[in-house]
């Protein structure tokens, strides 16, 4: 494993930190964290700053419109932007972190050409339409129907859970084509597009009041042929290419920023006279440990995709996903828990940055997969246990 920079890369850091310099002043103020547009738009406006200057898709190969950025390179940006206190993806999550590089690894280049440039420029928003009712752990038992009409697919059934389904433009949508077929072998994955006939969307709040998720109806509604990306009844492998973006890399970004956190923390402790609490001090000691590892465990993941690129591999990420998303979850919830303790009554007033974060943390350990389902990954590809052990 090679950690160290190259000067080519040290520069980048260099042209990065001046550029966010100027763009972060121009930026409008953000809007409440309960108005939806307004921060679909905020997010947007960031991301065509980003493709304006040549940040967007950094990552992402140059066919697909990416900059074609090293890992490594994309780590630096990462670090850098939350340094500086730069916008995450926002409502761009889907279309940036999952739906775009699965698009890039599976797509055709007519569906590459569609669908690429407007999410890399802000244009367009997706949501992520897989959970259902009945099928959440056991994805594959969906039961969303798409039955074939000529040109068409004619689509019925309904999604759950589905995050910034309200302000999204597309949907990456699982859908059963062969009910006769074994549960993981019947299923495609197609592009919805949300404003067409039949697809209702019924808002849900969560504890913390936001409605940043939704129900979705399908009633019937019609989806062209060509947007199926893979082959029919192959959407279950495409699927484990997106699941594998979206735990594997989608929650990146973070890491630098409870580091952040914690400094904030630290500081606030002291001044609140906290600091003589030697039991407070051990935890946000070990959780600065924690978040050093697991810095040190994305450079590791990133280091080795390096590798695998220059051989000539996929650049997937691998199952080694399921280790960072199981233990950065729970290192979230841990570190908002100390928050609450720094914080007093203070802990109670639900406008707090951190007391928002903290409700929200208690997701982390749910979304895109448990960590039971998790650890039963870990434990059955990665330390090789029989299953059901
Ligand atoms: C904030 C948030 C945003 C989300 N956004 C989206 C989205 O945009 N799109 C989308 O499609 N979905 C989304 N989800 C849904 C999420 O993927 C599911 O909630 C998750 O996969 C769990 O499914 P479930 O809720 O049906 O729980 P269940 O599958 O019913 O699980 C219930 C409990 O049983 C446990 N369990 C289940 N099976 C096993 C097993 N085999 N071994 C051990 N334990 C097991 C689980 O770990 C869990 O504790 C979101 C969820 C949250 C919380």
């Amino acid at each position: 494993m090679d950690l160290s920079c190259t000067e080519e890369e040290e520069d980048f850091r260099r042209k990065l930190r001046d550029w966010l310099g100027t763009a972060l002043a121009e930026l409008p103020p953000k809007p409440a964290a309960t108005d939806w547009p307004g921060r679909r738009a905020y997010d947007c406006a960031w991301q065509r700053a980003l493709y304006d200057a040549g940040y967007a898709g950094l990552h992402w190969p140059r066919d697909a419109g990416g900059q074609g950025a090293t890992p490594t390179q994309h780590l630096i940006f990462l670090e850098e932007t939350e340094r500086a206190g730069a916008p995450y993806v926002g409502a761009n999550f889907v279309g940036t972190l999952h739906a775009g590089p699965t698009i890039a690894a599976e797509g055709t280049p007519e569906q590459r050409a569609r669908w690429l440039p407007p999410i890399l420029r802000g244009d367009e928003v997706w949501c992520q339409g897989f959970s259902e009712p009945d099928a959440g752990s056991d994805l594959a038992a969906l039961r969303t129907r798409a039955v074939r009409d000529g040109d068409s697919y004619v689509v019925s059934g309904s999604k759950i859970w589905t995050s910034h389904a309200e302000i999204a433009d597309w949907c990456e949508l699982l859908v059963r084509t062969d009910p006769s077929a074994p549960k993981h072998r019947g299923i495609s994955w197609l592009a919805l597009p949300m404003d067409a006939p039949g697809v209702t969307v019924r808002p849900l709040r969560t504890l913390a009041g936001s409605a940043e998720f939704a129900e979705v109806f399908l009633d019937e509604v019609r989806v062209p042929v060509s947007h199926r990306i893979g082959a029919e009844n192959d959407g279950w492998r495409v699927t484990m290419v997106t699941l594998s973006f979206e735990r594997g890399t989608a929650f990146v970004g973070e890491v630098v920023a409870c580091s952040r956190v914690l400094g904030e923390l630290a500081r606030t402790a002291r001044a609140n006279g906290l600091w003589d609490d030697a039991v407070l001090r051990r935890r946000l000691g070990r959780l600065s440990a924690e978040f050093r590892a697991l810095w040190r465990l994305t450079q590791w993941n990133v280091s080795e995709a390096q590798r695998s690129l220059r051989d000539g591999g996929s650049g997937v990420p691998g199952v080694g996903g399921s280790v960072f998303k199981l233990r950065y979850s729970q290192a979230r919830q841990e570190l908002y828990d100390a928050a609450a303790e720094v914080l007093g009554e203070g802990a109670l007033d639900v406008d707090h940055e951190w007391v928002a974060d903290r409700l929200s943390s208690l997701s982390y350990t749910i979304a895109a997969g448990t960590s039971q389902i998790q650890a039963n990954i870990v434990a059955e590809r990665i330390l090789g246990l029989p299953k059901g052990w």
